[in-house]
This record gives structure tokens, C-alpha cells and sequence, in this order.
């Protein structure tokens, strides 16, 4: 692997690189992002082999939720790259007139990504795409957590590029915090709500933009006119794809008394489905990333309430698959996010009174109901207040690529994906060209009061 120059040497470099114009073409832009794609296609099973050894995820899952992602992400920005960065002509107001009025989006220069562990390919490099396509260098700084994965993306992306466009920085959180007291144009964060805050505070320092992407608990609301067995398969795909550890993941789940049993029933059978009753030797369901999470989990199961599930084998880092019922709002799964294969089940019996607690609570990134019902569906989802949203489905949102994705309030701040991303990356910034052969004489003093007719007139 080359050797990379110390922080405040690269940092230095990529805001010459960047002040120089090397990232102002959109024809570059396009080039590098295709290389990227190159580069991660030819180390494919690497990549896989990483993710495995990191936390046993599936062929199957590294190519369709983590490098595919990628993949569509690259290939769709490509594709629309020139249209997005293109200025755009805006109405020029009465006042302003005979100009013309344009915004034009430009990069903000040096951007550092942080990503997290859990999905350890796709959340560092969807928003480095992003900025690259807005015309920005990066320095990336991947998860310590998922080792192999991190070091492998250091060393074929920092053989790739050009360390002033584009550097992999690996290391904890003595690492990250070194570099979070330099100099960025903007900080893109995904991760943990608490270390958000940290970014958060250590941005401030230097008045730099942030995006955060944090987590928080989703919840779930199935009402008795559901899709009943759709709707406890796909609960069970979005509950333990990932292992459960997914900032997307649907948390706990609201079920109405009156299918209450029924809904447990079709859930208990899709999971026998799913890992054929021998979730332990599924090469389908990824490990605990660590003994801690794995402690932390252990502790959230309360046996009382176990329907299905409910041990664990710490040597190897599993945790079965696992149905809680009868849970309470008290209860400790309640009191952080699970992050993790637990699925408790609560039960309602209004709709309003439950909606109504809801809205009280912390914004989550995601809601899900599941109805028959759209129109109220869609009338909730309207005015409640979360990042996104899904009626009759959990997760997927997240892969639509064509909308944007990010949270409110404590689940985080701005949004990426597609032209989201390519924004998020990106200043808006207005011209306004005037012609020299006319000035609204009027704005000089003598402020007289025929001026101040006139003023009044066209500011309405
Ligand atoms: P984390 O906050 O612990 O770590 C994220 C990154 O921050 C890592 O690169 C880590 O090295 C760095 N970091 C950790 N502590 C730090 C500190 N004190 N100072 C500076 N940097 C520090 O998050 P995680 O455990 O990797 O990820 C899980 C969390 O991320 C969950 O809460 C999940 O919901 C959330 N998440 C959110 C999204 C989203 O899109 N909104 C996606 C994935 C995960």
C-alpha cells in the first residue's frame, strides 16, 4: 500500500488539489466514479470474504445490500451527473429586472465521511460517491469495528486514487477525533446518535456543514385489516436481515389485540421458514459484531416473555433469533435501540391513543404501519414525524436510490441518495447577472416620498 502523508499534510493537499480545479470537470467527476465502480468490481469476493470475516454477512447480502447499492448509486449519478450540475434559471424578481437569475450548484471543497460498522461498505461509499459527483475530495474514515472490511477498502481505494482526491483514513476514535480538530468544508456522519453530537460540537469549531445520519427505535403499527401473512413475512425479513443490525431496522412492533395471536402465529412459522428451524448453522443470518453488542443483547431478552428464541452462544457471536410478547413500555428492549435479531411485540388497542404516545417520543428515523387502509395510512404518515416512512413494508425504502434518505430531530439531520446525495454535497449558490444599461434609480437617496411610492408599489 503507498504511504499516505499525515492529516494536516493531506488535508493540506486536497484543498490545493481542490482550489486548483482538478475536481471542476464534470467529465472527471464521471471518470473517477466509474473507476471506483472498476476497482470495487474487481475486488468483489475480497470485499465478501472482509464482510464475512467481520461478521459472517452472506455472499448474498454483501453483493445485494452493500456492493449493489453501490453499483446503482454509481451508475444512476453517472448517468444524471451532467443534468444535476447543470445552473439552473430561477425567476428574477420585479426589483432585480432586466437580470437573470441562475443557481448553480458548486462542491464545497475538502469533505471528510465517517461511516459505521454496520453496513460497512455501502454507508462509507454511497456518500463518497456523492461527493465526488458534486466535485469534492474526500477523505474517508471507515468503522475500526469491521476491521477486514476497513482495511481492505484503505488499501484498494488509497492504490486507486489520488490521495488529494480521494484518501481512506482508518482508525478509532482517538483517530477520528484527530481529525475532526482539522479544517473541513463539510463532515457527512453516519453512526450512533451520541458520537453525532460529538461531530456535531467539533464542526462548530470551525463552522462546517454537517449531515448526520443517526439511529433511534422504529416502530411498527399493524392494524387488524393488514395483509396479515405479508405482513409478518416481510416484519421477518426486515427484522432479521443484517441480524437485525440496521439503522432502518423496524425496532418494535405495535400489533392491535384483535390479531394479535395470529400475527405472532404467521411470524413464528415465516422465521421456522427462513433459517429452517437451525437459524445457529444459517449461512444466511450475519453474527453480533462483538461481545459487547452481544452482552448488551443478551441483557435486552427477558425469558418471561420469550415466545420464540432466546439463547445465544458467545463464542461464536450468535444470538438465535428471537419473539418477545406481552412487552411493556417499562421493560429495558424499550429503553435504547435494539440493534440486533430481538423482536418485541406490544399490544394496542386504539389507534389515536397509540399515535398520540408516539408523537411525544424522540423522532425515529422510520415508521412503518402496516394496513389495508392507505388512505389513513398515508394520512398519518403526512403528519407524523419521522425520517421516513413505509406503509405495508419496513426497510426498503432505504434502496429506492431515487428519493432522500436521511433523518429529523434525533435520528439526524439532511438527507442523501441520488440528487439528495449530489445536493447534500453541493452549494446552491445564486447569480444573478445585471446588464450595465439600466439601474433602478430609485434605491439612491434622496429617499423622497415619491421614491417611497414607487418602492411600495413593486415590494408587494
Ligand atoms: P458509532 O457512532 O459508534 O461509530 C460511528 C463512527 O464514529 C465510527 O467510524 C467510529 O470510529 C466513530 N466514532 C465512535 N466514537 C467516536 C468518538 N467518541 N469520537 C469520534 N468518532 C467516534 O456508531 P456504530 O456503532 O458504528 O453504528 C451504529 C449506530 O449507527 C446505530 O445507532 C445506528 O442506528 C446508526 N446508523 C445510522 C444510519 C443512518 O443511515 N441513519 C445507518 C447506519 C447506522
Amino acid at each position: 500500500m503507498k504511504n499516505h502523508p499525515g492529516n494536516h499534510e493531506l488535508i493540506t493537499n486536497q484543498r490545493a488539489y481542490f482550489l486548483d480545479g482538478n475536481t471542476q470537470s464534470i467529465a472527471t467527476r464521471k471518470k473517477h466514479l466509474l473507476r471506483l465502480k472498476e476497482v470495487l468490481r474487481s475486488h468483489e469476493n475480497e470485499i465478501a470474504e472482509a464482510v464475512y470475516l467481520d461478521f459472517g454477512k452472506s455472499f448474498f447480502e454483501v453483493m445485494s445490500n452493500e456492493l449493489g447499492l453501490v453499483y446503482t448509486e454509481i451508475s444512476r449519478t453517472s448517468k444524471k451527473l451532467r443534468r444535476w450540475s447543470a445552473p439552473k434559471w430561477r425567476p428574477t424578481s420585479l426589483a432585480n429586472l432586466p437580470g437573470r437569475s441562475r443557481v448553480v450548484p458548486i462542491p464545497y471543497g475538502n469533505v471528510l465521511v465517517i461511516g459505521p460498522w454496520n453496513y460497512p461498505v455501502q454507508l462509507a461509499l454511497i456518500p463518497v460517491v456523492s461527493a465526488i459527483a458534486a466535485g469534492n475530495t474526500v477523505i474517508l474514515k471507515p468503522s475500526e469495528i469491521t476491521r477486514h472490511t476497513s482495511g481492505l477498502l484503505a488499501r484498494i481505494i488509497n492504490n486507486s486514487f489520488p490521495p488529494e482526491l480521494l484518501c481512506v483514513k482508518e482508525g478509532g476514535v482517538p483517530e477520528t477525533s484527530e481529525l475532526l480538530r482539522h479544517r473541513f468544508n463539510k463532515i457527512f456522519f453516519t453512526g450512533s446518535t451520541n458520537v453525532g453530537k460529538i461531530v456535531m460540537k467539533a464542526a462548530a469549531e470551525h463552522l462546517t456543514p454537517v449531515t448526520l445520519e443517526l439511529g433511534g427505535k422504529n416502530p411498527v403499527v399493524v392494524l387488524p385489516d393488514c395483509n396479515l401473512k405479508m405482513t409478518a413475512r416481510r416484519l421477518v425479513w426486515g427484522k432479521f436481515h443484517n441480524g437485525g443490525q440496521a439503522c432502518v431496522a423496524p425496532d418494535h412492533i405495535y400489533v392491535h389485540s384483535e390479531i394479535r395471536d395470529r400475527l405472532l402465529e404467521e411470524v413464528k412459522s415465516n422465521l421456522d421458514k427462513l433459517f429452517k428451524d437451525d437459524a445457529f448453522n444459517s449461512e444466511s443470518l450475519p453474527r453480533i459484531i462483538d461481545e459487547g453488542h452481544f452482552d448488551r443483547l443478551m441483557q435486552l431478552i427477558d425469558e418471561k416473555k420469550v415466545v420464540k428464541g432466546g439463547t445465544g452462544d458467545r463464542n461464536s457471536l450468535f444470538i438465535e433469533p428471537t419473539i418477545m410478547e406481552n412487552v411493556a413500555e417499562e421493560d429495558p428492549i424499550m429503553q435504547e435501540e435494539v440493534f440486533g435479531p430481538l423482536m418485541p411485540f406490544l399490544e394496542f388497542d386504539d389507534l389515536d391513543k397509540l399515535m398520540d404516545r408516539l408523537k411525544r417520543r424522540p423522532s425515529p428515523l422510520c415508521f412503518y404501519i402496516f394496513t389495508g387502509n392507505t388512505s389513513r395510512a398515508k394520512k398519518i404518515q403526512r403528519t407524523f414525524r419521522s425520517g421516513g416512512g413505509m406503509i405495508n413494508d419496513t426497510v426498503v425504502h432505504f434502496v429506492n436510490g431515487t428519493t432522500p434518505f436521511g433523518g429529523i430531530g434525533e435520528s439526524g439531520m439532511g438527507t442523501y441518495h441520488g440528487k439528495a446525495g449530489f445536493d447534500c454535497f453541493s452549494h446552491p449558490k445564486t447569480v444573478l447577472k445585471k446588464p450595465t444599461w439600466f439601474e433602478l434609480w430609485v434605491k439612491y437617496p434622496p429617499y423622497t416620498k415619491f421614491k417611497h411610492m414607487i418602492i411600495k408599489a413593486i415590494l408587494r
